[in-house]
């Protein structure tokens, strides 16, 4: 299901570029084949970043909307030709940045879904093939994996140097449904990866956002079916609470029939009951995956970071910067215990 998109061709002329990404050990890079997005989830915050805010009127140019901020999900403009102009400029680029975190790894999109449709997916899949004939590593993230899987063989033929993921915050479909609402169930997205697996393509799962009111046994049965996966890595990250659409991210939960979802949210507009929650959360989910054997990386957001304090906040920031449990880009695992002890954990 998709909703009326106005669409155009984009002419931004950029092809790639460094990632704050880098501090949760996702990538280096980022390739991005569109400017805005058809699945439109509610709580995306790319519409609040520079890519959109300081292009408002390049983009209400050449699409039909009034407001590239509110209308997000309304409409994609796509960078037709950006294969051929990353691989010229690939051809003449001397140095690449390549740290133990970002490991050089090129995230293919992380300001849109690259397998949103055929029209994205023709010029993603022509980016990977671009990048891994330069031997570049690149990460894919897509809520539409069924898509990536009908260009199966471009990744089989990339080989290692591809890693395929999509993010499932909940099981859900309801939920998953009134925030992300274009963009297909969590088990599909999840039998899709499978297809991946079963041909020898690394892949990876976030469970991003997770969902404040999602109890310990609903946790677990994601992650139990996250596993089934087996998945090299699974990144983890709880609601942020302080998004700049938030607003619109309640009106969604309520609308779809998801009262309690909105009342959690409106309830974590307590800094410190947010902070909680998410400790608390990531708490769960970092021994549920050891638990299960499942490589967790815990990716908090800065604001949850800086809206923590004490033992709380150094244990967030441990884990911003620290190196994922994924060999993924010739990178280091990470040195210490698997599972750092979170506060008030008694050094379990
Ligand atoms: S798929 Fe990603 S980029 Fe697209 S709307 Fe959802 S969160 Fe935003």
């Amino acid at each position: 299901m998709t909703g009326p998109v106005s669409t155009a061709t984009d002419p931004t002329e950029a092809v790639l570029s460094e990632s704050a990404l880098s501090v949760h050990g996702v990538c280096e890079y980022v390739v991005n084949v569109a400017t805005g997005c058809r699945h439109g989830c509610a709580f995306c915050y790319v519409p609040s970043t520079p890519p959109v805010r300081a292009r408002t009127e390049m983009i209400s140019a050449n699409v039909a909307v009034d407001s590239p901020r509110e209308d997000w999900g309304a409409y994609v403009l796509y960078r037709e030709d950006l294969a051929d102009r990353l691989d010229a400029h690939l051809d003449r680029k001397r140095t690449w940045r390549e740290t133990d975190l970002g490991g050089g790894i090129v995230g293919v999109s992380f300001s849109t879904d690259p397998y949103m449709d055929d029209r994205a997916a023709a010029i993603a899949t022509d980016v990977v093939r671009v990048l891994a004939e330069h031997g570049k590593p690149v990460r894919v993230l897509t809520r539409n994996p069924s898509r990536a899987v009908r260009d199966l063989e471009t990744f089989e033929q990339a080989g290692e140097s591809v890693t395929v993921g999509t993010s499932v915050p909940s099981l859900d479909a309801e939920a998953v449904g009134a925030l992300e609402p274009f963009a297909p169930p969590p088990e599909r997205r999840l039998e899709a990866l499978q297809t991946f697996a079963d041909a020898g393509v690394p892949v990876y799962v976030l469970a991003s956002p997770t969902y404040p009111d999602q109890n310990d046994g609903e946790l677990r049965s994601l992650f139990e079916r996250i596993a089934a996966v087996d998945p090299d890595v699974v990144f983890h990250e709880p609601f942020n609470v302080r998004s700049a659409r938030m607003q619109q991210t309640i009106r969604a939960a309520s609308e779809g029939g998801c009262d309690e979802l909105a009342a959690t949210f409106e309830r974590l507009d307590d800094t410190a009951a947010w902070v909680e929650n998410a400790f608390e959360q990531s708490r769960q989910v970092l021994a549920i995956g050891s638990e299960l054997d499942l490589p967790v990386h815990l990716c908090p957001h800065y604001q949850l970071t800086q809206a923590a304090d004490g033992e709380i906040r150094e244990w967030f920031e441990a884990w911003r910067g620290r190196q994922p449990p994924e060999r993924f880009g010739g990178r280091p695992l990470p040195g210490g215990p698997p599972i750092p002890p979170g506060p008030r954990s008694g050094g379990e």
